[in-house]
């Protein structure tokens, strides 16, 4: 049977690279409906191609925009507009059985929760959700029996090494790799005067400018140790990271019996999105497989927290529990977007998620709404902090 796929972030580089792959394999998926946040041209661009069922555009103030687009275009894609048309989409089981969750940011959370509680396959590549309201969200996904196939390339790596049943029965540890980003063997004093051109150019992978900039800091791998424990159950100490610059191996698990299997290939995310696609079968991408002859050399060290201090702040964020993930993931998103706006700068980027964490203790994660409130307030300090230039 044909898969009706809804991709959130269509016109991001999760959301092209998961069209790529779904225009590979006519008969058995399609892009059902498709959603953006503000860019109309690129999201109606997207629909003339493949003929989505529904577009949604998440600002509600571009309906008219969106559907004054595809009227001109000479489409019949059903427009939509708000946050609460995502929701209601990820929601409906005609609209779509599989769900591509690849908006950037806690924007990402209601939809993929929405998606969750429907009992959908989620191919989830919005981390900062998990990281705001990971464990409300797996319990959401066990009550429905919604199915999560990890997209972040390291976490569908552990997925693939795992046992197909799931679970960690016998895993010692889960070891996650980085890139080092593009600052990698560099100290915290050559870092203070970096540019957002220069943090978003990543050796490696090709990717958004706010997960680029978080690769720059290593906040990214301190989000997905978090992302790692509520996915698959690990606790903290058994989590470990290891930077691994040619991006080859994805990650790793050891087990208790001393065998240690990893998952490897090419830095593209159309391997990763092929897997969840096609789950539980196997699908071709278009990424061709690896030429270890070309390739050779395979590089392991430890991570520098202390030019890279992000990576710590998350992990005592994990430890601390209850709402520290999610002030820390909005004290990271403010962060992010004033130094992409030229109002921060790079080193300030771990200050300010340090300040909000230290002027807010965390609290009991006890419901959703809790979250928001935590998240909310982290937003609100972050800001004024910014404005005020307490942090700068
Ligand atoms: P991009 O910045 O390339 O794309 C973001 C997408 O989200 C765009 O389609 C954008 O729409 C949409 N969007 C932005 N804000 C909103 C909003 N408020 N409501 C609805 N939609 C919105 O990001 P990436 O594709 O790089 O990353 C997406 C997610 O996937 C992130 O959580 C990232 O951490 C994760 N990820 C990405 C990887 C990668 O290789 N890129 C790897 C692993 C994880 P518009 O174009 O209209 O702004």
């Amino acid at each position: 049977m044909i898969r009706n796929v809804a991709v959130f972030g269509a016109t991001g580089s999760i959301g092209t690279s998961a069209l790529d792959v779904i225009a590979r394999h006519p008969g058995r998926l399609r892009a059902s409906v498709l959603a953006a946040g503000r860019n109309v041209d690129a999201l109606v661009a997207l629909c003339a191609v493949h003929r989505p069922d529904h577009a949604v555009i998440a600002d509600a103030g571009l309906l008219d925009a969106l559907a004054d687009a595809l009227r001109d275009a000479g489409l019949a894609t059903v427009p939509h507009a708000g946050m609460a048309a995502l929701d209601a989409l990820a929601s409906d089981a005609d609209a779509c059985d599989t769900v591509v969750a690849a908006i950037v940011g806690a924007a990402g959370l209601d939809s993929t929760l929405a998606a969750l509680r429907a009992g959908k396959r989620v191919l989830l590549a919005n981390k900062e959700s998990l990281v705001l309201a990971g464990a409300l969200m797996m319990q959401a996904a066990r009550d429905a029996g919604a199915t999560i196939v990890p997209i972040d390339s390291e976490h569908n790596a552990i997925h693939q090494c795992l046992p197909p049943q799931g679970g960690c029965e016998g895993v010692a540890r889960i070891i996650l790799t980085a890139s080092g980003g593009p600052f990698r063997g560099r100290s915290r004093a050559s870092l203070a005067d970096v540019t957002p051109a220069q943090a978003v150019a990543h050796p490696k992978w090709s990717m958004g400018p706010k997960i680029s900039v978080d690769s720059a800091t290593l906040m990214n791998k301190g989000l997905e140790v978090i992302e790692a424990h509520h996915l698959f159950g690990m606790p903290a100490e058994r989590l470990d990271v290891l930077v691994h610059p040619q991006s080859l191996v994805h990650s790793f698990v050891e087990f208790i019996d001393g065998s240690t299997l990893a998952q490897l290939g090419l830095p593209d995310m159309r391997t990763a999105l092929a897997v969840g696609l096609g789950h539980p079968d196997r699908l071709a991408s278009g990424v061709s497989g690896l030429d270890l002859l070309q390739h050779g050399r395979f590089d392991f060290e430890a991570p520098d927290t202390d030019a890279f201090p992000c990576l710590a702040l998350a992990r005592d964020a994990l430890v601390a529990g209850g709402t520290a993930p999610a002030l820390l993931n909005a004290a990271n998103e403010v962060a992010v977007s004033a130094f992409l706006q030229g109002r921060l700068r790079f080193l300030a980027i771990p200050a300010l998620v340090e300040h909000v964490l230290a002027a807010l203790p965390a609290a009991d994660a006890a419901s959703l709404d809790v979250l928001r409130e935590a998240d909310a307030q982290a937003r609100g300090l972050a800001t004024r902090a910014i404005d005020s230039g307490a942090v700068h």
